[in-house]
């Protein structure tokens, strides 16, 4: 990396963690860049749970980001639904977070096929009830909103489907459906950091694991990307844009 870098944006599934285990160069790696002064954030995709509760798992692993800069797709979600929908009655596919960030945008969580939003993110509990009363609030014309479009979510032992995989499940079965999709490729979660940050685009990297989502996102805020190989599954597409790979964090000297 010829550039100096001043500032860093990372993501944290395949970057920081697999599923629950730490990746070990990485938590030392930033870890350092902490202790250093380096101006640091995090922008995932993920909302299975609360910046505060990523935040108190990084803490855990040494590395000392406070809540404020994490930045997940539920802060675009609360305000989709207070400037789209507001007091909506929602379907919540996902976990607490995400129904804590409905009933703060001032919505109401429903339990039944008459929501006029699905809410679409992360859910461990997920089974066919669920998946029914969600394509039967849809095909009666309910909107989908999609925390994220990742399809594949790295754990300890491979992947998982992720959020993105579900909206493909749901259009498959909902003839017409227009889903609206949070989180990266957008660049609002990137913007939101540079923001808290105070960074320079310029001088600012975005670390990630996925080229559809993170890459995508780094270029779109003008940020540079760099993709760590932590996903086998990456298939170089046309249209995809430019970007720095490093197998390991400690590749790079920010500061
Ligand atoms: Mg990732």
């Amino acid at each position: 990396m010829s550039k100096p870098i001043r500032a860093v944006i990372s993501d944290l599934d395949g970057v920081v963690w697999r599923g629950e285990a730490a990746i070990p160069s990485s938590v030392v790696a930033l870890r350092r860049w902490f202790e250093r002064g380096v101006p640091l954030a995090f922008a995932t995709n993920n909302s299975a749970h609360s910046a505060a509760e990523f935040a108190r798992v990084l803490n855990g692993f040494g590395i000392p980001v406070a809540p404020s800069h994490v930045i997940t797709p539920i802060e675009a979600l609360t305000a989709w639904l207070q400037t789209n929908r507001p007091g909506a009655n929602c379907y919540v596919i996902g976990g607490d977070a995400l129904r804590t960030s409905v009933i703060a945008a001032g919505g109401h969580v429903v339990e039944d096929a008459g929501a006029e939003v699905v809410v679409l993110g992360t859910d461990y509990d997920l089974g066919y009830t669920k998946l029914r009363i969600a394509t039967n609030a849809l095909l009666n014309g309910a909107v989908l909103l999609a925390t994220n479009p990742d399809v594949l979510s790295p754990v300890e032992d491979g992947f998982e489907p992720c959020v993105g995989a579900l909206v493909a499940l749901f259009d498959a079965a909902v003839p017409g459906l227009e889903p609206v999709i949070l989180g990266k490729p957008q660049p609002g979660l990137l913007l939101a950091a540079l923001d808290l940050l105070g960074a320079d685009p310029g001088d600012t990297i975005m670390i990630g694991d996925q080229v559809s989502t993170d890459m995508k996102a780094a270029a779109a805020a003008g940020v540079r990307g760099i993709r760590i190989t932590t996903n086998p599954h990456y298939r170089p597409c046309p249209g995809d844009p430019p970007h720095g790979v490093i197998d390991c964090l400690s590749e790079l000297s920010p500061g």
